[in-house]
């Protein structure tokens, strides 16, 4: 990975955070700012354009930090779960990502001041346990080799009793922190799905043999069919994936795993439209339910009911969350 231009906050300089990102990326070009939104909320950016050549952003979040989680997105049942945003936009390409109809731009903002996101977290735990969802708007994972940010996370749940964090991915990492509190939340679609829609994301292979290697160390797994993206051979190639997935994994062995249709904000949907054009995924003719774009309520079910029922025969149905 590298990026040509590497804008920094004037404030963010001095944090230890910026400093180990820019001995990465020695030769791009610094370039400093007043605020990242001047950078990342320009009017009139080209997502698909900038996707090809992103550029980063270090800055200070001194915004809210912490969001309860929404209940189209996935709590599985925790009264006290939350999302951070310690980065956004992602170094992956998929088309259906809810993030081209969230942000004006594909550059990837990081927050360096970890710190206070650590002191947010303290704050959090004095009214109970909590569940934080690190991923939810980029791939904390797939950053981690330059930001070190979800090793920082790991390292929070070590210390910090009451706290779980969970960290989302379409990369297929090899280094696994063993504990019940680090939960590495793997993504999963057919091949047909990967190839099409999921551009610069590990293959299905790499992907399992990741899911594999955590469950081998002992670490704490969760599998997420979701969003499932129709096509229209969709039973056969989700049945692909299945047989993949039961065949060479031990099912018994994953925390649980989530099943859910893809959906949308409608008030994305269109700037998603727009930074995804002719995708098939989508342009489908989607239903409204209560704002959110949905497929209609017969292809959810069905699609969502084979993958439950197959998976029933290898993992106990109180372990399958259906979204
Ligand atoms: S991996 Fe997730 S966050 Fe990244 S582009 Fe794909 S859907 Fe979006």
């Amino acid at each position: 990975m590298r990026f040509s231009h590497i804008y920094i906050e004037e404030r963010a300089l001095d944090y230890p955070l910026t400093g180990k990102i820019l001995s990465c990326f020695e030769g791009a070009e610094i370039v400093k700012i007043s605020h990242y939104k001047d950078i990342f909320n320009r009017k009139h950016q080209n997502f698909s354009a900038q996707e090809e050549s992103r550029k980063l952003i270090l800055a200070v979040n001194d915004s809210v930090r912490f969001f309860k989680t929404a209940p189209v997105c996935q709590d599985f049942d925790l009264d006290r779960s939350y999302y951070t945003e310690n980065a956004m936009n992602c170094v992956f390409d998929c088309e259906y990502c809810f993030l081209k109809g969230m942000y004006p731009g594909a550059n990837i903002v990081i927050f360096v001041n970890t710190e206070d996101y650590d002191g947010d977290v303290d704050e959090l735990l004095k009214s109970g346990p909590v569940h934080i969802n690190t991923s939810y708007e980029t791939d904390l994972l797939a950053l981690n080799s330059f930001t070190g940010l979800a090793d920082h996370w790991e390292e929070l749940a070590l210390k910090k009793r009451g706290l779980t964090v969970e960290l989302r991915t379409k990369s297929a990492p090899s280094r696994f922190t063993v504990s019940p509190d680090i939960i590495y939340a793997f993504s999963l679609s057919p091949s047909e799905v990967i190839g099409r829609f999921e551009h610069k994301t590990a293959s299905l292979e790499r992907r399992l043999d990741s899911v594999r290697s955590a469950l081998e160390a002992g670490a704490t797994v969760r599998l997420c069919l979701d969003p499932m993206i129709y096509i229209p051979d969709h039973k056969k190639a989700y049945g692909d994936l299945l047989d993949r997935l039961t065949d060479t994994v031990d099912l018994s062995k994953v925390r649980d795993i989530s099943i859910g249709t893809f959906r949308i904000s409608k008030d994305y949907l269109k700037q998603l439209r727009k930074n995804s054009p002719g995708s098939s995924a989508v342009l489908f003719p989607f239903e409204n339910e209560d704002g959110y774009c949905v497929y209609p309520g017969e292809l959810r079910e069905e699609m969502t009911l084979y993958v439950k029922e197959r998976l029933m025969d290898h993992i106990d149905g109180g372990k399958i969350y259906v979204f």
